[in-house]
């Protein structure tokens, strides 16, 4: 064990598994966060541990790796999680020809995949409209946890675990070599780590505005089924989410499907909808999501987008037993030239590790690990 320390600023994912990483690597760590509780983007997703949105190669490798480590950190807090996979359903033959070739690819990459009739779908499954189903893409890759009590336990776990302090209601206001500033407070250390999400404006700003990132804002919601006993057995995503995610560019006939929708279903693809549902261990559904791309965005949901992910959503799902609880929005940044994650240096000891965009819970343990072994 060495003495040496390290700061991170930011209690999303990001900045918990990054804090992780670098107490394994023997620093004392603590991490500052602005908020009295971590609120940003890593309590507001699906929740969703999601191996079969990441091309095969590292980044797959990536989430299987994180997915080990949130499986290490739910069994030993004794949080529920559920690894029941995922399915993709075909409504139509030119979803249905990605589909299979889909299948083809992954299971070359032996990746546990199964291609579903829709009896087989219904005999699995509950839920799921069967009315022109033509095929699903199960695989058993994925595993849900609801983020609201993965996120709000980690710390805990960091403290117990990896002796790792939080400091909450510690907003940062500047960071040089070895020290850190919130408000008067000073607190030094030999590594800095800024995993800040979205609020890319407080700290080194101007690097910021250089960079090739930007913000997206995504409406959610959140339904309770009438029945306590209701399961639907897997998470649900329909055709629109195969134009979605890098892995599924592994289809030839991606390129036909998407010429399709955007004849057929404009309106989705200007607000960047694609419609997933994923269930938590007390059979809430969680339902999403839009895409808006910008700097600001209105704080408001807009109810024409949350309808067009609820008239999607009804070709896919019977949801007249469904009551909605709950809507709202989150925000991540991304990159814009293609990266995945971003890792820089911006001063000696100080590094921001940030814009993992829509897939922080299925990397950012993995990620972690990989930037800290370069530190
Ligand atoms: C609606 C939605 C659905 C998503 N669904 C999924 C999913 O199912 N699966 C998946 O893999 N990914 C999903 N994502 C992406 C994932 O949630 C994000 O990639 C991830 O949460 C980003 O983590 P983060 O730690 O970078 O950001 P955040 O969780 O936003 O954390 C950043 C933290 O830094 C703090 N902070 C900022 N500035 C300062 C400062 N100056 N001083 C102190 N503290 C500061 C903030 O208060 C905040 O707590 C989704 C995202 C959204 C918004």
């Amino acid at each position: 064990m060495s003495d040496n320390t390290a700061i991170v600023v930011g209690a999303g994912i990001l900045g918990m598994a990054t804090a992780r990483a670098l107490a394994l690597k023997g620093y004392k760590v603590t991490i500052l966060e602005k908020s009295q509780q971590s609120l940003g983007a890593s309590i507001r997703n699906f929740g969703m541990i999601w191996p079969i949105g990441q091309p095969d190669g590292h980044l797959y490798e990536r989430a299987i790796r994180s997915r080990e480590i949130w499986k290490e950190y739910l069994k030993n807090a004794k949080i529920p999680f559920d690894p029941c996979g995922s399915i993709h359903l075909a409504y139509d033959q030119e979803e249905q020809d990605v589909i299979e070739e889909l299948y083809s690819h992954f299971l070359q990459s032996q990746r546990p995949v199964a291609l579903l009739t829709p009896s087989s779908i219904e005999k699995k499954f509950k839920g799921i409209n069967q009315h022109n189903l033509k095929v699903g893409l199960y695989s058993s890759d994925e595993t849900i946890i609801d983020p609201r009590e993965g996120i709000k336990h980690l710390p805990a776990y960091l403290k117990t675990y990896y002796n790792i302090d939080i400091l909450w209601g510690t907003a940062v206001t500047s960071v040089t070599t070895n020290t850190v500033t919130s408000f008067k407070t000073k607190y030094n250390a030999d590594l800095i780590c800024i995993c800040s999400g979205a609020d890319f404006e407080t700290l080194y700003p101007t690097i910021f505005k250089e960079l090739p990132i930007i913000k997206t804002k995504l409406q959610m919601m959140r339904f309770v089924p009438n029945e306590s006993s209701y399961r639907i057995g897997t998470s649900v995503c329909g055709g629109l989410s195969l134009l979605h995610y890098k892995s599924f560019t592994a289809s030839k006939s991606l390129d036909i499907l998407k010429s399709k929708i955007e004849a057929e279903l404009p309106e989705y693809l200007k607000w960047g909808i694609h419609v997933m549902v994923s269930q938590n261990d007390k059979g809430e559904l969680t339902v999403g999501d839009s895409h808006e791309y910008g700097l600001d965005f209105e704080p408001f949901d807009i109810q024409y987008v949350n309808d067009l992910i609820l008239k999607y959503l009804k070709k896919m799902m019977h949801i007249d037993n469904w009551t909605m609880q709950q809507s709202w929005n989150g925000v991540y940044p991304k990159m814009t030239n293609g990266e995945t994650d971003l890792f820089i240096k911006v001063e000696p000891g100080v590094y921001i590790i940030n814009g993992i965009g829509g897939n922080g819970m299925t990397l950012s343990f993995g990620f972690a690990e990989e930037v800290v072994a370069k530190i």
